[in-house]
């Protein structure tokens, strides 16, 4: 049976994350440190490790035939690959940041600046997109520091927290890209690899949902159950079971994180109590 080639960064902020969700999705995989490539036990899935900025151009070419990668990066090379499914986790933003004591107001205090970035290619879009003429200083690594050495006077870098940027005497000023990891597929993919990662897929959006989603049981006073039960979404409709107290009963559901809070005061003003909150591993709708 042929084999899906999916690559993954070799080491970095991704490859944890990568890995934890290929396991997540029941597949099962010996890996070794250092090594080139493995393979999947108990799916047809062969992983490459590689560096992050060579994975979507080994998928164009077909070295891989899928990818995990940071959607900055899929942007930066702009290589004709399918980005699928966006992943959940890698999350940042690429941000333009100036030296804290910088008067800056708007975008068009851009103009005329040296920026220095590892990202000329998203960075020159938006200068152009916001008629700014920049002069854009391209560098790998440390970008933070350019601006105190004098080699620029802003970057354009990727941020999470800002502290880097912080202890490095910079502001945040403008974000440019919202990113996270996603999940890239070659173009060509034939029928029988198409199947494969059709099944790989179901199993992610299976533990992303999961992810989003809580099941919740509760205690509700009978007289008040339908109004408790007007509260709760759930798959098709909560599950309504007695308790052994008379008037009493034990009502269980699926809420989603986003609302998840607000429902939660709802319930317990409407009466109900005990209430229990459990992750939940999977979920197939
Ligand atoms: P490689 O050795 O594979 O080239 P790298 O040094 O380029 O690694 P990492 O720093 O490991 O890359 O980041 C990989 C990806 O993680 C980024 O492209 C981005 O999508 C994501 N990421 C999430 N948070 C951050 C952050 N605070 N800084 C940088 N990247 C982040
Ligand atoms: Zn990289």
């Amino acid at each position: 049976m042929q084999k899906l080639r999916i690559a993954i960064q070799k080491s970095g902020r991704l490859h944890d994350d990568s890995i934890k969700l290929l396991k997540e999705c029941g597949i099962d995989m010996n890996n070794g440190v250092n090594k080139l490539k493995t393979e999947a036990s108990n799916f047809p899935l062969e992983l490459f490790f590689l560096r992050d900025d060579d994975i979507p151009q080994y998928v164009e070419d077909g070295v891989a035939d899928i990818g995990i990668v940071g959607e900055n990066v899929v942007l930066e090379k702009n290589r004709p690959v399918d980005a699928i499914e966006k992943l959940g986790f890698g999350k940042c933003r690429l941000s333009m940041a100036v030296p804290k004591t910088m008067e800056y107001n708007t975008v068009s205090d851009m103009q005329n600046m040296r920026i220095a970035t590892s990202y000329p290619v998203i960075l020159g879009q938006f200068l152009d997109k916001n008629n700014i003429k920049a002069e854009i200083h391209e560098i790998s690594g440390s970008v933070e520091i350019a601006p105190g050495i004098g080699l620029a006077d802003a970057i354009c870098d990727l941020v999470s927290s800002g502290s880097t940027l912080f202890m490095n005497g910079l502001k945040e000023v403008e974000t440019i890209l919202k990113s996270e990891a996603v999940l890239i597929a070659n173009k060509k993919l034939t029928a029988e690899q198409t199947q494969i990662l059709d099944k790989l897929l179901f199993r992610i959006k299976a533990v992303k949902k999961a992810k989003n989603n809580k099941y919740v049981l509760l205690n509700a006073p009978n007289d008040n159950l339908a109004k408790i039960i007007s509260l709760l979404p759930g798959m098709k409709s909560p599950t309504v079971l007695p308790l052994a107290e008379e008037g009493w009963s034990s009502v269980h559901s699926v809420l989603n994180e986003n609302d998840f809070w607000d429902i939660i005061e709802s319930l317990k003003a409407a009466g109900a109590q005990g209430i229990l909150v459990v992750p939940i591993e999977k979920m197939v709708i």
